[in-house]
């Protein structure tokens, strides 16, 4: 019986240890997300491995890209106060897919309208599962969305204009969003200690190849209009500022 019970302990561990190197691999060599970055009208705002954005309406309006994953949303709330701000700021949240660990924090701002693509609004509210779906079970966010997107519409909002483009793969309704120069790309890639882009992380995307598809034709369909992009904004990793450059190297990597 001992005996059983040490090579349970080990076996275990060997798991434990497993997982421990997978998450760590996936965030090796990825370019870190610098809190409290300010771009053109657009702050990063760090919570733990992930990143939201506050994306200026004016003077004392944002809309979020994405709403991070804290239920209290304290990193968001502490960067909203610093510019005399509270939660009733925040009128709209852009979530770049329905993945809990970028919508939890929309809890924390029951009155801004929530938009995701329609084909991620059963993943945003918990009516559907996408990873480990033989383990785990659907669980309702409490997040309910207000508008459904569609691929190729302009949202706007006090003047300022959301592009919507659809890049499934990561998940089937992940979106980049340009608005202010910001092109926003959730998980559908990230950004290297090199300074290039890179395509979504394959353990956590449910069709890696779909992924590099929709990068390579986002990349073309923003090529008429590149002077428009400044920076790229993943959502796991740093903010590059080279423009469209790297999405469309990226692109030809393929
Ligand atoms: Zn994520």
């Amino acid at each position: 019986m001992k005996r059983v019970l040490k090579w349970v302990g080990i076996a275990l561990l060997v798991v434990i240890l497993g997982l421990v190197g997978v998450v760590l691999a996936a965030f090796h060599g990825l370019s870190p997300i610098q809190d409290g970055q300010r771009l053109d009208g657009v702050q990063t705002v760090k919570d733990g491995i992930v990143s939201c954005f506050l994306v200026d309406l004016g003077e004392r309006e944002v809309a979020l890209v994405d709403a991070c994953n804290d239920k209290s949303a304290k990193a968001v709330l502490a960067a909203l106060a610093k510019r005399g701000l509270g939660a009733e700021a925040v009128k709209a949240i852009f979530l770049t897919h329905g993945d809990a660990d970028h919508l939890w924090g929309a809890l924390a701002f029951p009155k801004a309208q929530v938009l995701v693509l329609a084909a991620d609004v059963a993943l945003a509210e918990g009516r559907e599962i996408r990873l480990l779906p033989w383990l785990l079970s659907p669980k309702d966010t409490g997040v309910r969305v207000a508008r459904a997107l569609t691929d190729g519409e302009v949202v706007e909002l006090s003047g300022v204009a959301f592009r919507v483009f659809a890049v499934p793969g990561h998940t089937k309704g992940s979106a980049a969003f340009l608005a202010r120069g910001v092109l926003f790309m959730g998980d559908s890639a990230e950004s290297t200690t090199e300074g290039a882009l890179a395509p979504a992380k394959r353990l956590t995307t449910s069709d890696p190849e779909l992924n590099r598809a929709s990068l390579a034709k986002l990349a073309e369909r923003l090529a008429p209009s590149a002077a428009d992009v400044k920076s790229i904004a993943p959502a796991h990793s740093g903010v590059l500022t080279k423009g469209l450059a790297p999405l469309a190297d990226l692109a030809r990597a393929r």
